[in-house]
């Protein structure tokens, strides 16, 4: 049993060892040069996206990759939530931000901004053929947004806004600017508001449905630092002026900005069969979508597989603890402990706990160690119950039997009480490792690319919905089908060696 222990834990070592690894270039990859914490959200193109080969790419990474180089820095682009790089800057959990925010008074109060670099407008998307043709038109509709960003302010009712004063203005915030547009695509709203560059985009992309117009005043993107940094702010601020006088800036612009053909489509024949044969190319290999199905695939089975041994591990200990009786056969400190670990996890939602391990204990660092902590602890919590309703489940008299043999109590537990527990409790946690697979489903949270934020980029850069969730849908059932068959086989041999 010890041996098992040691050697699971060295196997977590290693395997943390090489995520970690993965996660990102650590400083020593560049001996002399510090390596800076580049923050954005890869869902604006063409500003940042992640390209075909998965990576962070677009104007905005090739702009801070230049002009911290020239300031002498290395950087390491870490991909969040758009509204969480401010906070993120404040915690000093990245270094830089710049995901073509836009300067704005409130954000001025939190961060300090670069001096501007691009000039962009908002712009209003909307089907062919829509009555809207103007801001004003906005009130009383139905509006997509992403969430927390300028066209979220601009069509949101309030004291202040003197455009959108219909309190009846229905505003749905998306996380990405792909959701609001096929929400929009499907109907659920009547237009999408969205800074004027990645509008082109989306309209590019959809031409025969959509259509869009700017009826904004101007605002400026620019780099953010956390407050006070001016240190930092004024390399920057060096660094933007020599890449504009170098002709950096105005590569990066016609790469980018000018350059339609980031826009893929799919050509329609009429013929439903041949149609349907293009669809599934464009949307699983022009885009190498089959290599992010397959990536995340690879990153949902290691997480759950690293959180299952350390649930199992925490499982152990957490279920002991909660077993242990002082001499007067009360409940120790270490059992009440135990009882508190299980209560918080059984009765907080699993996101909630990912989202406070990643952002407020790591800081938004390794966002794949944050996440097989946070299943790990979650699924400690389950599976120690497992164990200790296995432990009890051990007839008394073992015990008993096993002490006037003259073993102690931990001796018996060990030789003769944990094997047979072991039996009884190994289908559940199975179906713990089943369930785990499942509930990794949600660190896309964090910006881990599982399997299901593999559908969700080939859905951002196709705007086809049924086919991406159709293939996760099938790749999670034959997992759990699989492992199912397994645990199956598992069973039955632990059952044939019963019957003697
Ligand atoms: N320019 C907008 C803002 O700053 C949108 C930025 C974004 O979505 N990345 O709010």
């Amino acid at each position: 049993m010890k041996r098992t222990i040691k050697k699971l834990l060295l196997l977590l070592t290693i395997f943390s060892l090489l995520i970690c690894g993965c996660n990102g270039k650590s400083n020593s990859d560049s001996k002399n040069k510090k390596t800076l914490r580049v923050g954005t959200n890869a869902e604006f193109a063409p500003f940042e996206y992640i390209n075909d080969d998965g990576e962070c790419d677009g104007f905005d990474i090739g702009l801070i990759k230049a002009i911290l180089s020239e300031a002498g820095y290395d950087c390491e682009v870490v991909n969040m939530e758009f509204k969480s790089l401010i906070g993120s800057l404040t915690t000093g959990g990245i270094d830089v931000t710049i995901a073509g925010m836009t300067i704005t008074d409130e954000r001025k109060q939190s961060v300090d901004f670069s001096t501007p670099y691009y000039t962009a407008t908002q712009c209003i998307i909307v089907p062919i053929g829509s009555d809207i043709t103007s801001l004003d038109d906005l009130n009383g509709k139905k509006v997509a947004v992403q969430e927390g960003t300028t066209g979220d302010l601009i069509v949101t009712p309030s004291d202040t806004n003197e455009i959108i004063t219909d309190k009846n203005t229905v505003v749905k915030q998306f996380k990405k600017a792909s959701d609001a547009t096929v929400e929009l695509l499907n109907g659920g709203v009547d237009a999408v508001v969205i800074d004027s560059s990645p509008a082109k985009k989306i309209v590019a992309a959809n031409e025969s449905k959509l259509t869009c117009f700017n009826d904004t005043s101007e605002e400026e993107y620019a780099i953010a630092v956390a407050k006070g940094n001016s240190e930092l702010l004024d390399a920057i601020n060096k660094g933007l002026e020599t890449v504009k006088e170098n002709g950096t800036y105005d590569e990066l612009v016609d790469k980018y900005i000018n350059n339609e053909s980031t826009t893929k489509t799919y050509e329609k024949t009429g013929n439903v069969f041949v149609d349907f044969i293009n669809k599934c190319k464009f949307v699983f290999v022009d885009t190498n979508g089959y290599i992010r199905l397959l990536n995340g695939l690879w990153v949902t089975l290691y997480i759950s597989f690293l959180a299952v041994i350390l649930g199992v591990i925490l499982g152990f200990i957490v279920a002991f603890m909660r077993l242990s009786k002082d001499r007067h056969g009360k409940n120790t400190v270490a059992s009440v402990i135990a009882g508190i670990y299980i209560d918080i996890i059984r009765g907080t939602p699993a996101v909630v706990q990912l989202l406070i391990m990643y952002m407020v204990i790591f800081q938004s660092k390794l966002g794949t160690v944050a996440a097989v902590v946070t299943f790990g602890i979650n699924s400690g919590a389950y599976v120690s119950e497992i164990i200790r309703a296995g432990i009890t489940a051990v007839d008394k008299g073992q015990m008993e039997g096993g002490r006037s043999l003259g073993f102690s109590y931990f001796e018996t537990m060990k030789y003769i009480i944990i094997p047979q527990a072991i039996k009884n409790i190994l289908p559940a946690l199975g179906n713990e490792f089943i369930t785990l697979i499942k509930e990794t489903a949600i660190v896309g949270y964090v910006a881990i690319a599982d399997l299901t934020k593999a559908s969700d980029f080939i859905i951002s850069r196709t705007y086809e919905t049924f086919l991406p969730l159709l293939a996760i849908a099938i790749i999670y059932y034959l997992i759990v089908k699989i492992l199912t068959k397994c645990l199956a086989i598992f069973e039955r041999r632990l059952r044939r060696s019963d019957i003697r």
